[in-house]
């Protein structure tokens, strides 16, 4: 089970808040009215985490004009002297890992391995990296500057990474922020806030805007926005790019995908399965790039299933601050009710359901590790993201047919190659439409190396020297939207 008082750090934090927030705009945390709270609940036990506020027109017009008033005094600073600030928050980061790995996991349901080895440290990562180009500003981006006033919209299944993903590289290039986390996940963005204080980041430099897709939209409305970034799903970053048609606003999009996992007949079969655990059971599938469809060669498809259906029944599900637990709950009950209705449709349209023995707790969202063989190439389960536990698998007989096969979808986001024939496999990965190919491995991330996707995965890339284009604009030249700019 869980350690005894795991949680009591994050219980003392809350208690500090009186268990309710209002917004941390320009340095401080706005009055909570009662009227405009929300509650944000415990997925692994449908219990009231903290009470949040739905931000309103006001709160993200003096979130945007907070962050306006502070840009030149950050963007004259310059890169060396901004840098510092990024590592301060990189080692905040570090000292409070166990405070946010703990709400990160009681927020979102994630496994407190994944929060503990994997999200907190990657976001110590992107800031220690960003504050490297910070420093690199000036040499390696010469006539560039900050971008401006930057909005940011991120989602759920990352929380705190996502911020890093979008808050490291805004704040090296010089643009002054205003992030409204996903509604289901807003707790580490709130702490984050407390850090930037604890280090001193000027007043205004980074504003957080909670509430859900309405405050969303205010903040894409803005006319003080130069620059808006977005990760999301593909339906939503849709309606944003129609809405910012013309606006003059710089945009970039992370969006959804559903990636295939190729595996060829020479392929080590044991590394597989836990390529496959990771590809599409890590963060119970709710991960942008996850390998969704298992595309396996004839010869070796039965035996494959067939470790793979033992492997899944090993796998551990259950609470996630069990340091234990491989697989934790579905971030809200609107999404588990999606999964399921996906399921259903997977069974009704002729594929071969799997499911471990074990069962379920009988509290709290969690979805069993689902797989489906015999799938058709058209069923609505190879077609549309899932963004659950559920993997779907097709054969194919050739190279050529594994990659019509991998590249029929309207997504372009990621995909990962398996065989023994490294020839094969470098002959294969270009011809995957996708921004990233891992080669016997999956989901392997890097702040210096730049993600994003192409077709409906959205356009733009986060990290390493590609990210920072997303938030610098050629030096000297207006910003590039109308309105309240300077
Ligand atoms: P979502 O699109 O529903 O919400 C994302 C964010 O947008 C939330 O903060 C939400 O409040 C806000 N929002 C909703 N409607 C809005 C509107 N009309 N205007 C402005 N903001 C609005 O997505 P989600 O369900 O939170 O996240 C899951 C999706 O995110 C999946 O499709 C996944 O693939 C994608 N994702 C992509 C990446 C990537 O890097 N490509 C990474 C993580 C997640």
């Amino acid at each position: 089970g869980p350690a005894p008082e795991a949680d009591a750090p994050v219980r003392q934090w809350l208690q500090a808040h009186d268990g309710k927030f209002g917004q941390y705009v320009n340095g401080r945390w706005t009055d909570v009215d009662d009227a405009r709270l929300f509650d944000v609940q415990e997925p692994a036990n449908g219990k009231r985490l903290a009470r949040v506020s739905q931000g309103n027109e006001a709160d993200v017009d003096a979130a945007v004009q907070a962050a306006r008033a502070a840009l030149p005094k950050w963007k004259a600073l310059g890169g060396h002297a901004r840098a510092r600030y990024l590592y301060a928050l990189a080692r905040a980061v570090q000292k409070h890992s166990r405070l946010l790995a703990v709400l990160e996991t009681m927020d979102n349901g994630k496994s407190i391995r994944e929060t503990r080895d994997i999200d907190i440290p990657l976001v110590a990562r992107h800031f220690y990296h960003h504050a490297g180009w910070a420093q690199l500003l000036e040499s390696e981006f010469a006539g560039y500057e900050g971008a401006g006033v930057v909005g940011q919209i991120i989602p759920w299944n990352f929380p705190l990474l996502m911020l890093a993903w979008k808050v490291a590289p805004a704040l090296a290039a010089g643009c002054t922020v205003v992030l409204k986390p996903a509604e289901f996940t807003p707790m580490t963005a709130l702490a984050f806030a407390e850090l930037a204080h604890e280090v001193g980041l000027p007043n205004g430099v980074l504003n957080i805007v909670t509430g859900d897709g309405e405050t969303g939209k205010l903040l894409v409305a803005h006319e003080g926005v130069d620059k808006l970034a977005f990760t999301g799903s593909t339906e939503v970053g849709r309606i944003i790019r129609k809405a910012t048609a013309g606006s003059g606003k710089k945009l970039s999009l992370e969006l959804g995908g559903k990636s295939p996992f190729i595996v060829f007949d020479d392929a080590d079969l044991d590394s597989v399965v836990e390529g496959v655990v990771d590809a599409i059971w890590f963060n119970q599938g709710q991960v942008c790039c996850a390998g969704s469809r298992l595309l396996v060669q004839e010869g070796v498809a039965d035996r494959l299933y067939e470790k793979l259906r033992a492997r899944m029944e090993r796998l551990r599900l259950g609470n996630p601050l069990d340091k234990a637990v491989d697989i934790g709950a579905i971030v809200a009950p609107v999404q588990l009710e999606r999964i399921r209705g996906l399921v259903e449709q997977g069974r009704e349209e002729g594929a071969q359901m799997w499911q471990p023995s074990w069962a379920c707790p009988a509290e709290g969202c969690f979805y069993p590790p689902t797989l489906f063989t015999d799938v058709s190439p058209s069923a609505t389960i190879a077609q549309v993201e899932i963004f659950g536990p559920v993997l779907v698998a097709m054969t194919f007989r050739t190279p050529g047919e594994a990659v019509s096969l991998a590249n029929n979808t309207p997504y372009g986001l990621a995909a990962s190659v398996w065989s023994e024939n490294i020839n094969l496999a470098l002959d294969v990965a270009p011809k995957l439409k996708c921004g990233v190919v891992w080669v016997n491995s999956t989901n392997l991330f890097d702040a210096a190396a730049g993600f994003g996707g192409y077709r409906e995965s959205g356009f733009g890339r986060e990290g390493g020297r590609e990210g920072m284009w997303e938030y610098l604009k050629p030096a000297g030249t207006r910003d590039p939207g109308p309105g309240t700019r300077e």
